[in-house]
C-alpha cells in the first residue's frame, strides 16, 4: 500500500520557494539565476528541492517550544533517499551541520541548524507496506497515518505517543513513551529494522542482527548517528474498542500506590496519569486506565478496580480504539494556531523518590507556573526499556513526570525555563534523568553526566558514525 502526502499539496499555502543549486565557500547557497554560481560547489543531482527563502528558512528555525530560533542557510525538501544521502555527504565533506526536522514538535531548538541545513522528513511520507510481519515506513510518515492505516487493515503499532502528529523518525530518535509502555516498552522498542543515512552520507540498513551498533545507538540517539529515513515497525493485533477507566485521588502516594499495583498485575492496556488542577487551588490525582477489546470479549469492570486505593470518583467510559488513540490531534492542531511558547519539561524519575518529589514540587507549584498546561505521571517498567540510549533511573519502576507548560505571555518564558532547570537538577539529584524533548537548557558536561557511565559508548558511536560532527547540533551534547 502507498500514502504519499504529494509535494504539491505541502507546498500549497507556502510561499514559492527559491530553488538553490550550489553552494559557494564565501557568498553561501547560490539560487539557480544568480550570477554568482559562476565558481560554486555545485549539489550534485537532488531529486527534491533546496530553497532559501524567508518563509521556508523561518519556519525551520521555529519549533512547538517557540522559545529557540536559530535560523538555517537551506532547507532541503527531500523526494528521495538518495537527496538525503546527497545533502549528508555535501555537508559533511564541506564542514556544514545538517539535521532533519520531523514535525518539528521538539520544544527547545533541537532540530534547528544556525548556518546550516535542515532537512524536511515531512516530504518522505510514504507508508510502503503494512503486513503482520511489520510497517515499513519512511522517517516523515505521521503515526496519525500509519495508526489509521494500521487499523484499517485489524493492525496496529503496540506503542503510540499521546498526540499523533509526530513523526515516526521523530519519536524513533527520543524514545517515544505512551500508555501501552506499560507492556511494551517504548516506540524505540518495538523497531525492527531501521534505514539510516550515517555522518558521512551512507545509506545502512540496520537491526538487531545486521549493523547492530548503528540500530542501537540510533534509537534514541538524538539524531547524533545518523538520520533514519525508513523504519519498519512491530504491528500486533488490533481491538475495536478501548473502554477507559478513570480513577481520582487526593494526593499522590495514592495514585501511584494504584498505578504500581495495575503495573504490576498488567490489568490494564495502557496506564497512564495526570495532576489536575482543583478549582480554588490545590491539585488532585488521576489514575488512567484503558482495556482495548473486541466484542463479545468485553471487559469485568468490577475486576479491574479490584484491589486498587479506594478513589474519591471514577467514571468508566469506551470510544472506538482509533478515536482513542487520535483522542488530542484536533485539541493540539487547534492550540497551535496561538503560537503560545511551550516550555516542556519531561522527566523520568525513580520509583522510589516519585511521591516525595512529586508532593515537593506540587506543594509549590500553581496554575500560574503551568500556563494551565496539562501534568502527566504515570509509571514503566524499566525492565522492558532495550535501547542503552534511552537513559532511564536505575530502578524497575520509574516514572514519566511531565509539566508541559504553556506561555500566553511572553515575560512568562523566562521563569518557567528557569524553573525547568532546576527542577531537572532537582530531579537529577535523586537518579531522576531528562526526557531530552524538554526546554531545559544543557550543556556538554550536563550531558556527560545525562548518559553517566554509557558516555564513552556514546562519544565512541560519534566518532564512528558522524566523525565530523556533521548532524544535529540543535542538541548541544557535543558542542554548539
Ligand atoms: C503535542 C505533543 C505531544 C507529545 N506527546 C508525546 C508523548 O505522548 N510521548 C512522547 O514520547 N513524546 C511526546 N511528545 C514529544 C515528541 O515525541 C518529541 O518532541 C518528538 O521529537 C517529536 O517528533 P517530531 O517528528 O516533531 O521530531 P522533531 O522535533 O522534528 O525532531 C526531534 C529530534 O529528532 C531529530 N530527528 C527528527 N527526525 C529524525 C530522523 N528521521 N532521523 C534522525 N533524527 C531525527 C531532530 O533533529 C531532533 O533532534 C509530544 C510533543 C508534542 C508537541
Amino acid at each position: 500500500m502507498s500514502e504519499r502526502v504529494g509535494r504539491r499539496r505541502f507546498l500549497a499555502g507556502t510561499a514559492v520557494a527559491a530553488t538553490v543549486v550550489a553552494f559557494d565557500p564565501v557568498f553561501g547557497w547560490v539560487a539557480e539565476a544568480d550570477p554568482r554560481t559562476d565558481g560554486a560547489i555545485a549539489v550534485p543531482g537532488l531529486d527534491g528541492e533546496l530553497v532559501t527563502d524567508p518563509a521556508s528558512l523561518a519556519e525551520a528555525a521555529d519549533d512547538y517550544g517557540h522559545i529557540v530560533h536559530r535560523t538555517p542557510i537551506a532547507v532541503l525538501r527531500p523526494a528521495s533517499v538518495h537527496d538525503v544521502q546527497v545533502m549528508v555527504r555535501y555537508a559533511d565533506r564541506h564542514g556544514l551541520k545538517v539535521a532533519m526536522r520531523g514535525q518539528g514538535h521538539s520544544t527547545f531548538g533541537q532540530a534547528q541548524v544556525k548556518g546550516g541545513v535542515v532537512i524536511d522528513s515531512r516530504t518522505l511520507a510514504t507508508i510502503h507496506d503494512i503486513s503482520p510481519r511489520g510497517a515499513v515506513v519512511d522517517a516523515g510518515v505521521q503515526w496519525l497515518d500509519l495508526a489509521r492505516a494500521a487499523t484499517a487493515k485489524g493492525l496496529t503499532p503496540p506503542v503510540f505517543t499521546d498526540y499523533l502528529g509526530l513523526s515516526v523518525g521523530g519519536t524513533l530518535s527520543v524514545g517515544g513513551v505512551g500508555g501501552a509502555t506499560s507492556h511494551h516498552g517504548l516506540q524505540v522498542d518495538n523497531a525492527l529494522e531501521l534505514q539510516v543515512v550515517t555522518g558521512q552520507g551512507d545509506l545502512v540498513t540496520c537491526s538487531a542482527s545486521c549493523n547492530a551498533e548503528l540500530f542501537r545507538a540510533v534509537l534514541g540517539g538524538l539524531g547524533q548517528f545518523g538520520i533514519i529515513v525508513r523504519a519498519t515497525v512491530k504491528v500486533i493485533p488490533a481491538k475495536t474498542t478501548a473502554r477507559v477507566y478513570h480513577l481520582n485521588y487526593a494526593d499522590v502516594a495514592k495514585l501511584t500506590a494504584a498505578q504500581r499495583i495495575a503495573l504490576a498485575d498488567g490489568r490494564f492496556d495502557y496506564l497512564e496519569g495526570s495532576v489536575n488542577a482543583v478549582e480554588g487551588g490545590g491539585w488532585s490525582y488521576q489514575l488512567e486506565g484503558l482495556v482495548y477489546y473486541t466484542a463479545p470479549d468485553a471487559p469485568d469492570d468490577a475486576a479491574k478496580v479490584a484491589g486498587l486505593p479506594a478513589p474519591t470518583s471514577s467514571d468508566i467510559s469506551e470510544v472506538t480504539y482509533f478515536d482513542w488513540l487520535n483522542r488530542i490531534y484536533a485539541l493540539v492542531e487547534q492550540l497551535k494556531q496561538f503560537g503560545f511558547p511551550s516550555p516542556w519539561l519531561n522527566l523520568y524519575l525513580p520509583g522510589d523518590a516519585t511521591d516525595r518529589y512529586v508532593a515537593d514540587t506540587m506543594a509549590s507549584l500553581t496554575t500560574a507556573d503551568t500556563g494551565g498546561g496539562p501534568i502527566l505521571l504515570y509509571p514503566i517498567k524499566t525492565n522492558l526499556l532495550t535501547r542503552p540510549n534511552v537513559e532511564v533511573p536505575d530502578t524497575p519502576i520509574a516514572f514519566l513526570f511531565a509539566i508541559l507548560r504553556l506561555a500566553a505571555d511572553p515575560a512568562l518564558v523566562d521563569p518557567m525555563v528557569k524553573s525547568n532547570r532546576a527542577l531537572y537538577e532537582k530531579a537529577r539529584a535523586c537518579g531522576g534523568k531528562l526526557y531530552p524533548v524538554s526546554a531545559v537548557p544543557m550543556s556538554p558536561v550536563d550531558w556527560v553526566q545525562h548518559y553517566g557511565g554509557d558516555y564513552p559508548r556514546f562519544a565512541a558511536d560519534k566518532a564512528l558514525f558522524d566523525p565530523r560532527h556533521t548532524l544535529t547540533p540543535g542538541q548541544g551534547i557535543f558542542g554548539a
